[in-house]
């Protein structure tokens, strides 16, 4: 199939990408490099460099490639972010989803895959998280991604658009070639490998005051390259109907328990300091992922927390400085 991938240069867009060119398919990345890597994309897809801000590059990129199916990755991402400046998630996130959708149907693409998040379950009732949990965004981030999956689904329902919402816990993890890499860096697994690599003095936690067993948040740690076989499944499911699935490994781990395995990894003491906790983090996040299991035969390669975190640390001594020259 041919897949134009928004956001093919981020993190798991491009190893989506990657998985997607594995698996035979034809891909087109379209992104404007602002938070992805240009070395991130895989030789083997055509480049589109657009913003999806502007209509008349998405125009031109679906009238010139065509692509049956649409997988959208590109976003504004960070829950803490969002709280700090919420129109680049109020605004940009939405006008930017609204712009492809409405290019995608005026061009009869009618499949679609949205990049959601467990930033939807802020105030969970039932540990691990199921799709019929109450849905209670935690951030801007999570509502704008919210009122994403709505729209959808009023799509599906007027023009026959078929859609899948990937509600991702949390990704991490690398393939050989493609890994982590955000500029500034503000997830768990790299902030803890650059200690790791001589590169920062020590790791912050945020909060030990939580109500889990070590006072510090749990949350479900899923492979990008687990994520991206989701992906793949998915959009060879949308001719049977739109779905929404959780995906998650299912497991809990404590901030200090990453901490702790990455120290078993690397060998590496690791120096930790707790700080406040960061506004919009929930205590507990994990999903239950048996939906896309029983649906789609979905099936972890990578669930032990120990794996993940070597390939992520396979990656960093290979790159470590990320995708910079
Ligand atoms: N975290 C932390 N210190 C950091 C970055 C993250 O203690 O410097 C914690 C954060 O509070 C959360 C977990 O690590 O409980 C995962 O955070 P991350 O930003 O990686 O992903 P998110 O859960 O926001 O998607």
């Amino acid at each position: 199939m041919k897949v134009l991938v928004t956001g093919g240069a981020g993190y798991i867009g491009s190893i989506t990408v990657e998985q997607l060119i594995l698996a035979g398919d034809q891909v087109v990345v379209f992104d404007n490099l602002y938070q992805g890597h240009r070395s991130a994309v895989h030789p083997e897809a055509t480049f589109v460099q657009g913003d999806l801000k502007d209509r008349t590059a998405i125009d031109a990129a679906l009238s010139a490639h065509r692509p049956e199916a649409i997988m959208h990755f590109a976003s504004h991402t960070l829950v803490g972010e969002s709280m700090q400046k919420p129109f680049l998630y109020l605004a940009d996130n939405l006008t930017n989803g609204l712009n492809l959708l409405q290019s995608a149907l005026e061009h009869g693409v009618k499949r679609f895959l949205l990049s959601s998040t467990a930033n939807l379950f802020d105030q969970p009732e039932r540990m691990p998280i199921d799709e019929t949990e109450r849905i209670v965004p935690g951030s801007p981030y999570g509502e704008s991604k919210y009122i994403l999956e709505r729209l959808l689904a009023w799509l599906d329902r007027t023009q026959g658009l078929r859609y899948a919402c990937l509600r991702y816990f949390n990704a991490c993890g690398a393939s050989a070639e493609r890994g982590e890499h955000h500029d500034p860096e503000t997830h768990i697994i790299p902030l803890i490998l650059q200690v790791a690599l001589g590169q920062r003095q020590e790791f912050t936690i945020f909060g030990d005051d939580y109500p889990t067993p070590d006072g510090t948040c749990v949350r479900d740690y899923v492979h990008v390259i687990d994520l991206a076989e989701a992906h793949i499944l998915a959009l060879h499911a949308l001719e049977k109907g739109s779905r929404t699935y959780n995906l998650g490994n299912g497991l809990g781990f404590s901030v200090r328990d990453v901490v702790e395995k990455a120290r078993t990894v690397t060998g590496h003491p690791i120096p930790t300091r707790i700080v406040a906790r960061r506004p919009g983090d929930p205590a507990v996040l994990v999903a239950s992922s048996a939906k896309i299991r029983s649906e789609l035969g979905w099936e972890p390669r990578y669930p032990d927390l120990q794996t993940i975190l070597e390939t992520a640390w396979q990656w960093h001594l290979s790159h470590p400085h990320g995708y910079t020259e």
